[in-house]
């Protein structure tokens, strides 16, 4: 007898593993890796709806239940729902992406058919989207002052700059992909150089 199975878009993923990314994957953790979150009281949290436009957050996510939703465009669902709408991916990438996250080794039945390299576009993704982490915080490194004035005298502040993620590419000898791999954490921290209030018409070029 075969496993209990859960269809995917792309292939069929073993129940049981399925549960497992579920009871792992915390959304609220999932989540914080896009989305500035804030504690909205009640066990909730909110931040910036990454699926639209918005100034005020009316994005919440409540862990205890595994479920973000938007009261501004309705957006909603759980953990997987949100890395497949994140992601633009399907449902089987989306488990993919949790269970590398998580460790968990997934298992396939026959039926799935011949999978070389499960998850390999979700892994290109996520590399992608540590490279955008990795310029956008080298922004706020002081070799990066030249990049903060240019965007300074275009109207930038560090707020626009992160809402783009504006990133500044470092010198050659300092590599994007040993530093991801090194840093598990490359949250951006604004407080470190100052940005430049005004700019000032000379440049102090340091030789
Ligand atoms: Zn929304």
């Amino acid at each position: 007898m075969s496993p209990s199975t859960l269809t995917g878009v792309a292939g069929l993923i073993v129940e049981e593993d399925l549960v497992t990314v579920r009871e792992r994957a915390r959304i609220e953790d999932v989540v914080a890796s896009y989305v500035t979150l804030r504690n909205a009281g009640g066990g909730a949290l909110t931040g910036l709806c990454p699926f639209h436009d918005e100034k005020t957050p009316s994005f919440r996510v409540t862990p205890s239940r595994g479920y973000f939703y938007c009261f501004g465009c309705n957006s909603g669902g759980d953990v997987i729902g949100f890395v497949q709408k994140i992601n633009n991916v399907n449902f089987t990438e989306a488990v993919e992406f949790l269970a590398d996250r998580v460790g968990v080794h997934l298992r396939y039945t026959e039926s799935g058919g011949a999978r070389a390299e499960p998850g390999v576009r979700m892994r290109i993704l996520e590399a992608n989207r540590l490279a955008a982490e990795f310029y956008a915080d080298h922004l706020t490194k002081p070799d990066a002052v030249i990049g903060r004035q240019f965007l300074a005298e275009r109207g930038f502040d560090r707020d626009a700059a992160e809402l783009f993620s504006v990133g500044f590419a470092p010198a050659a000898d300092v590599n994007c992909c040993s530093t991801c791999a090194a840093e598990s954490s490359p949250t951006p921290n604004w407080s470190r150089p100052a940005w430049p209030a005004k700019v000032a018409g000379t440049s102090s070029n340091p030789g």
